[in-house]
C-alpha cells in the first residue's frame, strides 16, 4: 500500500466547522428539544431570487430534451457569463480570457496549490480563514507566516513580517474579523507586494457587502493591481449560492513569474487539466443572478443580513462586548477581554443557546474573540435582544 502523505500531520486534528458541529450536537443531545441560535458557520439562510431559481429550474428540464441537451461546457465556464462577471464586477477592465468560473472560492483556492507549487514560504492575515493555512499546509508549503490583525491595528496587519514569502493570501471584507480594507490600505498591500516580489490571492468572497465609498469591492480597484493579484470570487455570499456552488477568479495577463513568463497560459493549462467547468445549471443561475432583476434580489437580501448584523451587534455590546465589523460583511467579531475563546463559546451555548465560533479557531489573534455570522434567521437576531432584556 501507499505511504500516508506526510503533510496530513501536519494539519491541525479537525478543520475547525466540524467541531463546532460535534459540539452542538452534544449540547442537544444533552438538551432534548432546545432551540439553538445559530450565528455560527457562515451559510446562507435566504432564498434564492425567484428569477435565479426558475433560470436553474428551466435549464435542467432542458437537460432532458433531446435538442436541448448539452454536455461538457468550456473549463473556463461559458463565454456568456464570463462577459457578465467581467461587465458586473470589474468595469469591463478584463477580457473574458482572464476569467475563469468556478465551482466555488474554496475548491479554487485548492486548485491553486497546484499553480503555485511546493516549497514555497506564504503569509496570511492572522485570524484567517481555515482553508488558506490547511490547503497551503496540505500542498507542502514550507513556511507560515501569521499577520496579526487586531483591534490596535485597525486589522490591516504591519506587513513587514512578510518580506522574503511567496505568496501572500488577503481577504476583505475579512473573514472573520467582518472589517474590510480601506483604498489607501490595499494600496499598501499592493505596493508592498511589488517592491518585495510577492504574489496576492485576493479573496473577495464577501465583497458585495461593502457599500460605503472609499471601501474597493476589488483589488484591482487599486492602480497595479493586475501585476502582482489573483482575485478569488464567489456567488455563495453574494447571492446565497452556497448550496449552488459557483465562483470565478481572475488571472490578469499582466500577472508574471519572477522570470517575466505569464502565469496566465500555465493556470489556463492547469484548469483544462484538473476541471471541468462548473454545472451547466448553476452557472445558468450566475447567469440570471447578474441581470437586474437577479441584482434587485441580492441586494435585498443582503441589506437584510447587514440589519441582523447590525441587532446582533448591539445585543453583543449589550453583553459587554467590544464590537468589530458587521458594517461591510456578514460577521461580526465580538471581545471579551481577558476571556478565552473556546470557554465563552461554551458559555454563550450552555447560558444562552446561542452557536458561535470561537475566535481562536481562526488563529491565535482571534483569542478573546467570537465570531457571529449574520447570515441567520431574523428571528434568532431579534432573540438576542429579548436575552438580553431578561437577564
Ligand atoms: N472564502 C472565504 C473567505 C470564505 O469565508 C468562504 C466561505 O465561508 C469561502 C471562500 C468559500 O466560498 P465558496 O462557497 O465559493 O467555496
Amino acid at each position: 500500500m501507499i505511504r500516508r502523505n506526510p503533510t496530513f500531520s501536519k494539519l491541525k486534528g479537525s478543520y475547525l466547522f466540524p467541531e463546532i458541529e460535534k459540539r452542538k450536537a452534544a449540547y442537544l443531545s444533552s438538551h432534548p428539544g432546545a432551540e439553538l441560535l445559530n450565528f455560527g458557520i457562515g451559510d446562507t439562510t435566504l432564498p434564492l431570487p425567484k428569477v435565479v431559481a426558475e433560470a436553474m429550474a428551466r435549464r435542467a428540464l432542458e437537460m432532458g430534451g433531446i435538442d436541448s441537451y448539452a454536455g461538457y461546457g468550456p473549463s473556463e465556464g461559458l463565454l456568456e457569463l464570463r462577459t457578465s462577471v467581467v461587465r458586473a464586477f470589474y468595469d469591463a477592465s478584463f477580457t473574458e480570457e482572464e476569467v475563469f468560473i468556478s465551482d466555488g472560492a474554496k475548491s479554487e483556492i485548492g486548485r491553486l496549490q497546484l499553480l503555485l507549487g511546493q516549497g514555497l514560504r506564504v503569509a496570511v492575515q492572522d485570524p484567517v480563514y481555515p482553508v488558506f493555512v490547511d490547503a497551503n499546509i496540505l500542498s507542502g508549503t514550507r513556511d507560515m507566516v501569521l499577520l496579526p490583525c487586531l483591534p490596535e491595528n485597525g486589522f490591516f496587519p504591519d506587513l513587514k513580517p512578510a518580506v522574503g514569502c511567496d505568496v501572500i493570501y488577503f481577504c476583505s471584507p475579512h473573514n472573520p474579523t467582518g472589517v474590510a480594507c480601506s483604498f489607501e490600505q490595499l494600496e499598501t498591500l499592493v505596493s508592498f507586494a511589488k517592491e518585495n516580489g510577492l504574489l496576492i490571492i485576493y479573496d473577495s468572497a464577501y465583497a458585495s457587502f461593502v457599500s460605503q465609498g472609499g471601501f474597493p469591492r476589488s483589488i484591482y480597484e487599486v492602480p497595479g493591481a493586475k501585476e502582482v493579484a489573483i482575485e478569488v470570487g464567489s456567488f455563495s455570499k453574494l447571492a446565497g449560492f452556497t448550496g449552488v456552488r459557483l465562483g470565478w477568479t481572475v488571472v490578469p495577463k499582466e500577472l508574471q513569474y519572477v522570470d517575466g513568463g505569464a502565469i496566465l497560459p500555465d493556470f489556463r493549462r492547469l484548469i483544462h487539466t484538473v476541471f471541468n467547468g462548473p454545472s451547466r445549471i448553476s452557472q445558468e443561475g450566475g447567469l440570471a443572478a447578474l441581470t437586474r432583476e437577479g441584482m434587485q434580489g441580492i441586494e435585498k437580501n443582503i441589506t437584510t443580513y447587514l440589519e441582523n448584523a447590525s441587532l446582533i451587534k448591539r445585543g453583543m455590546e449589550a453583553m459587554g462586548a467590544k464590537v468589530y465589523g458587521g458594517k461591510a460583511s456578514p460577521y461580526v467579531w465580538a471581545l471579551f477581554e481577558g476571556r478565552r475563546s473556546w470557554d465563552l463559546f461554551e458559555e454563550l451555548l450552555n447560558d444562552f443557546q446561542m452557536v458561535t465560533i470561537p475566535g481562536r479557531g481562526f488563529g491565535p489573534s482571534g483569542e478573546g474573540f467570537v465570531r457571529l455570522s449574520s447570515f441567520c434567521m431574523r428571528e434568532d437576531a431579534l432573540k438576542i435582544g429579548r436575552i438580553i432584556l431578561n437577564n
